[in-house]
This record gives structure tokens, C-alpha cells and sequence, in this order.
């Protein structure tokens, strides 16, 4: 099952960086602390444009995907960049990727203030830009129902990871000049709930937490205010999305899960195909940029 193999590399990439990297040594406790304190009013700063990738070169030496921290303007972010330079959370799983991906040019992770609460991907830089603000958001709204530090910096982190992921999705359809025929945001939303559904306990924060992120966001949402030109499904769909891909990629396991988060049974009776059917579509795409020897190193 050398097609299951790569998910489950990137997978166990991300929760081995996890454990192995957030140890949680006192002194990350006493940073992530920081970053659950830290207030106050920022300056909103536009990214430098880094340097854009020269596409004729393609494949030429190979490319890699590498992190990088923009520099700071607001002290505020400074407790977020050293927790994630310190635990070297995002250098390992670059290493995790190099490994799993043939990739023709570099792919770029950079973290950045963005004066927004987002992450994007930047086809011209080639970069996965991940805003500080968007960590800071999960980590707000982590602290709301987490019960100790361990589970608030897991379920920060958790989110975080799904929209790497998602981002990530964007950029190998980029680099990778991969099809997409229909909405690219669903596309990469169903990458980032199957590599989660690889991640083992972690990934089942990397679903849940934007799941119920979206899922509030969209029942508070203003009746006429509703974004249905966005490029975007609706926050409530992609809430849907996400709990029945994940439910569907292994229904015996999750059933409760499914419960609880209110899928309908019809649409659950057809989730654990649809799951099927996406994962060995993603594969059909991804297989021919997999390094074939990957699966010895673990
Ligand atoms: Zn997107």
C-alpha cells in the first residue's frame, strides 16, 4: 500500500513533530503563557515581497521546502516566533516533506505579521505565508475551553497545522501544476482533513478545532451578510466538510464524533465514500512527485 504510505508519512511527520518537539518543557510552558497573555494594540505591516521564484529553472536542482520568520514589528508576536523557532516544530516537518515530495523549485514557509488574521499562499514568492495573528486567534480561542496548557498549546497547534495544510494544498497545486477541476479552496480543505486523518490523536485536533471554529463562526454569522460570492464555501459547509471526512475516514471510530457534531445520517451514510473516493483521487495526483524510497524511514 505504497499510496497510503506518504499521507501517513506527512501524518506521522506532523504528531512525531509534535511529541518529539513539544515536549513541553517548562520554559515552553512559560512562553506559550506569555503568548496567552500578551495584549495590546499593533501596527499593521505589509510583508516585504521576497524574492520571486525564477519558474525556468524548474527541476533543474531540485527544490525544497524551507521556513523562514519575517522580521518583527510587534513585540507582541515575538513569544509565538521564539515557541516556534525553539521547538524547530515546522523545520521538522519541512524535513518530513523533503522527503515525501519531488518538488521542481522551492516552496517558501514563512512567518510573518500580516495585519490580518490569515495564511496564504503567494504563487509569485512561492511562498505558504503563515500569519502570526492567525496563531494568536487560535490560541485565543483555544484558552476559552482548554484545561491545562498542554491541551491549549496542542488545540492551538492543532488548528494551525489544518490550515498549514490546507495552505500546502495550494502551493503543490501550484508548484506541482497539478488539475483542479472545481473549487480549489474544497480541494485543499479535503487534503488537510486526509493528512489529518493520517496524523493519528493530533489530527484529530487538526479536524475538530477548525471545524468548531467554523461551525461558530457560521451560526453567528448575520443572515445578510453572508459571503456567497467568496471563493470560499460557506463556514457552516466547510464545518460539514470537515466532520464528514474525517467521520468517513474511519466511521467505527467516530461515530460519536459524528453524532455530536450533528451530521445528518443521510450525508453520513455517504461520507466514508466520499473520503475513499477523494483520498485516491489526491493520490492519483500527488503519487507521480512522491520520492519512492520514503517509506523505509519509519
Ligand atoms: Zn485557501
Amino acid at each position: 500500500m505504497i499510496q497510503k504510505n506518504f499521507y501517513k508519512n506527512i501524518g506521522l511527520g506532523l504528531s512525531l513533530s509534535f511529541l518529539f518537539n513539544f515536549g513541553l518543557t517548562p520554559e515552553l510552558t512559560l512562553k506559550a503563557q506569555e503568548v496567552k497573555s500578551s495584549q495590546g494594540n499593533f501596527r499593521l505591516e505589509k510583508l516585504d515581497q521576497a524574492q520571486k521564484i525564477d519558474r525556468s529553472q524548474l527541476y533543474a536542482r531540485g527544490g525544497q521546502f524551507k521556513v523562514g520568520y519575517a522580521p518583527l514589528e510587534n513585540q507582541k508576536y515575538q513569544p509565538i516566533e521564539e515557541v516556534l523557532i525553539e521547538s524547530q516544530f515546522f523545520e521538522t516537518l519541512a524535513a518530513t516533506l523533503n522527503q515525501v515530495f519531488i518538488l521542481p523549485s522551492d516552496i517558501n514557509i514563512v512567518f510573518a505579521e500580516c495585519g490580518e488574521i490569515n495564511a496564504f499562499y503567494s504563487p509569485d514568492n512561492q511562498a505558504i505565508i503563515m500569519c502570526y495573528e492567525l496563531i494568536e486567534d487560535f490560541a485565543i480561542f483555544s484558552a476559552q475551553y482548554a484545561a491545562t496548557d498542554e491541551e491549549w498549546i496542542k488545540s492551538t497547534l492543532g488548528g494551525t497545522m489544518y490550515v498549514f495544510v490546507h495552505e500546502l494544498g495550494h502551493a503543490l497545486i501550484h508548484v506541482l501544476e497539478l488539475p483542479v477541476v472545481g473549487r480549489e479552496e474544497d480541494a485543499v480543505d479535503q487534503l488537510a482533513v486526509i493528512i489529518a486523518s493520517e496524523a493519528g490523536e493530533f489530527g484529530e485536533l487538526m479536524a475538530i478545532v477548525p471545524a468548531t471554529q467554523y461551525q461558530l463562526r457560521g451560526s453567528q454569522a448575520d443572515a445578510r451578510n453572508v459571503p456567497y460570492w467568496d471563493e470560499h464555501s460557506l463556514d457552516l459547509q466547510r464545518y460539514y466538510q470537515i466532520i464528514c471526512l474525517f467521520y468517513g475516514s474511519n466511521p467505527s471510530k467516530y461515530r460519536t464524533l459524528a453524532t455530536l457534531a450533528q451530521l445528518p445520517g443521510d450525508r453520513a451514510q455517504k461520507c466514508p465514500a466520499e473520503y475513499q473516493k477523494l483520498y485516491a483521487n489526491w493520490t492519483q495526483l500527488l503519487q507521480p512527485h512522491v520520492r519512492v524510497d520514503f517509506s523505509s524511514q519509519y
